[in-house]
């Protein structure tokens, strides 16, 4: 399970109303894109549903329970940093353990679950490499693998190919949209880029200054923008 209900959700940082009440519903195994110019609040949004950003006000659920008060870390949710956030002195075995090892989990069922990963993301050949003696795109699937082995309620993505090149982002792009058709987790993804929201998501959220300007598929947003900065934004003719 994994949907998410924001509910007139807001953040201030100081006098800076940076998310005006804000209501939103991901259903569960959605692929979720927040797309927007830089500055206009996505990180911030993603950090209020994960947790490490305090709300302004009203409440965020996940699976119907008011989470608000709850630590990212009891959210149940994953949140994937960019590839730089691995631990270079660990193998990927371990990189890819570290959330089980910390729960005291049973070796046997960590070295199960570890291989489950590895499989999923293609890298049962770099199980005992080290960071530094990886591709980028590895080393993003090495961050991925570690969010999944928790088997979170949804993955929360901010930005996660903008440390890559031209090339291996549209890789990786196609490997994380296979990884949500194996896993059909609900996942939230936050990008400035266009091209990225339109290929990837199920539905998009368009955000401009902490406000949603409209939420629809790829589809309905090309064809029937509500207006001319969502037209402008997505590349629509209209
Ligand atoms: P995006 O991810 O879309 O680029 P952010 O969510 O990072 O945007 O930021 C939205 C706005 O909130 C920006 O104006 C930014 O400067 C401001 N902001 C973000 N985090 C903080 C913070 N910790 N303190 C003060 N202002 C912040
Ligand atoms: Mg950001």
């Amino acid at each position: 399970m994994g949907s998410v209900t924001l509910n007139k959700i807001t953040k201030s940082f100081g006098d800076a109303e940076v998310i005006p009440p804000l209501d939103l519903t991901i259903e569960d195994g959605e692929f979720v894109v927040f797309v927007g110019p830089s500055g206009c609040g996505k990180s911030t949004l993603l950090r209020l549903i994960a947790g490490l950003e305090e709300a302004s006000g009203g409440n965020v659920s996940i699976d119907g329970v008011d989470v608000t008060e709850i630590s990212p870390a009891k959210r149940g949710l994953a949140m994937v940093f960019q590839s730089y956030a691995l631990y270079p002195h660990m193998t990927v075995r371990k990189n890819i353990a570290f959330p089980l090892r910390m729960a005291k989990m049973p070796q046997a069922q960590q070295d199960a679950k570890v291989q489950a990963a590895a499989t999923a993301l293609n890298l049962t050949d770099y199980l005992d490499r080290k960071p530094g003696q990886l591709s980028g795109g590895q080393r993003q699937r090495v961050a991925i693998g570690r969010a999944i082995v928790r088997e979170p309620a949804a993955f929360l993505f901010d930005e996660p190919l903008s440390n890559l090149d031209a090339a291996l982002r549209v890789g990786m792009r196609l490997e994380i949209m296979e990884l949500h058709a194996k896993l059909k987790t609900t996942m939230i993804y936050v990008t400035h880029d266009q091209v990225e929201a339109m290929t990837m998501a199920d539905k998009i959220v368009v955000l401009r200054a902490g406000v949603i300007e409209q939420v629809g598929s790829p589809l309905e947003l090309y064809h029937t923008p509500h207006n001319k900065f969502v037209a402008g934004f997505i590349g629509s003719p209209k």
